[in-house]
């Protein structure tokens, strides 16, 4: 059976250092680094305090906390955010992905046996199969299960009561979650991008749980490479880690992260070979754009999905990709970047 650890990943991320999707030596790290309670969680302020006032709010009415959707790019923090808002009102946390949850059966088992105020975290949760979805809504609103026994003509329905109970679903791809499933959710919380300083602290904050010794400048190169996401941060620090330890004196201070950054091939913006390779071709063979994503996906021999929800939205934050309606347009900043002049394009974006 498909667990949560073996969800099919998307093509050509896997090996990937700067991958905001999980690589394979991450999960054991990532419990050991992941923040258990709000005043650990750093940055993502606006988020924070919504969560504290509802949180709040909820335990001293006794209520289950009303349904969360929390979106946007992978490793920024959404099934963190969602432990800790079981841990914070103090009741059962239970995680699962749609892509495990295959049949109504599938649904129906998890639903019968929700336990009182508990969290029910679903990741990928625009993934959810249509049918499941049906099932879910009146689960969602009255806490209510419709169970069909039989088949055919013989068939009936019955109506369960089940405990009320907190529906947390986590997304990259908001856009698809499907309205009637969006208008379930009572709190929409939407994660940025961190700053570096913010990235500077986690990184910190994780040296210490790793026992490494890393001082502010060390941090600050690390967080500046790793693209707003925690999950880079984390994992180039147990990279340089190991080459400060293999290499320097144990020690990561400013020359040693930038001798493992750059040993590692992550430059100042944390670029690797794919996202100078989707710039270049944006530039190059398309004249900066606008070229579609899916004419630029198979320029690459990329998923389309894959450009749209791990390779764009940094390059779009950062400044250096647009979005348009005729497609993706390579910016000023990104010429600047490779040293190419604008003039050579013959289209006119800028
Ligand atoms: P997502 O579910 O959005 O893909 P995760 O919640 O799995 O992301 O976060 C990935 C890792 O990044 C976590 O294991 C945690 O160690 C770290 N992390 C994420 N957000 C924070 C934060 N605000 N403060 C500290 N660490 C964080």
């Amino acid at each position: 059976m498909a667990t949560l650890r073996n969800i099919p990943k998307l093509p050509q991320d896997r090996e990937r250092i700067v991958s905001a999707a999980p690589v394979e030596d991450d999960s054991s790290f990532e419990l050991k680094l992941r923040p258990q309670r709000l005043a650990e969680f750093i940055g993502q302020n606006k988020v924070k305090e919504n969560l504290a006032v509802a949180i709040e709010a909820t335990r001293s009415r006794g209520e289950a906390l009303d349904h969360v959707l929390l979106y946007g790019p992978p490793g920024l923090g959404k099934t963190t955010l969602a432990n800790i808002i079981a841990n914070e009102l103090g009741v059962y946390f239970q995680p699962t992905a749609a892509p495990l949850l295959q049949i109504k059966g599938d649904l129906t088992a998890i639903l019968t046996n929700i336990r009182d105020k508990q969290v029910l975290f679903v990741d990928e949760a625009h993934r959810l199969q249509p049918a499941l979805e049906e099932i879910l809504y009146p689960a969602l609103e009255d806490y209510k299960l419709d169970i069909i026994i039989g088949q055919g003509p013989a068939a009936r329905t019955h109506t369960l009561d089940i405990k009320p109970f907190t529906f947390i679903g986590a997304t990259t791809r908001a856009g698809l979650i499907s309205a009637p499933l969006r208008s379930r959710f009572g709190i929409v919380l939407r994660l940025e991008f961190y700053t570096h300083e913010d990235l500077r602290v986690i990184v910190e904050r994780s040296a210490e749980i790793l026992g490494v010794e890393v001082d502010k400048p060390g941090a600050m190169e690390i967080a500046s490479r790793s693209r707003g996401t925690p999950r880079i941060a984390n994992r180039l620090l147990r990279r340089v880690r190991d080459y400060a330890q293999v290499r320097g004196a144990g020690k990561i201070d400013l020359p040693t992260a930038q001798a493992a950054l750059q040993m590692l091939e992550v430059d100042r913006h944390g670029f690797d070979e794919v996202d100078r390779k989707l710039l270049l071709t944006i530039i190059e063979k398309y004249q900066g754009g606008p070229v579609g994503v899916n004419t630029l996906a198979a320029a690459l021999a990329e998923e389309p999905d894959a450009i749209e929800e791990i390779y764009e939205p940094f390059l779009i934050q950062i400044g250096f990709l647009n979005r348009t309606p005729r497609g993706r347009v390579a910016t000023q900043l990104a010429y600047e970047h490779f040293g190419i002049s604008p003039n050579r394009r013959q289209s006119s974006l800028f």
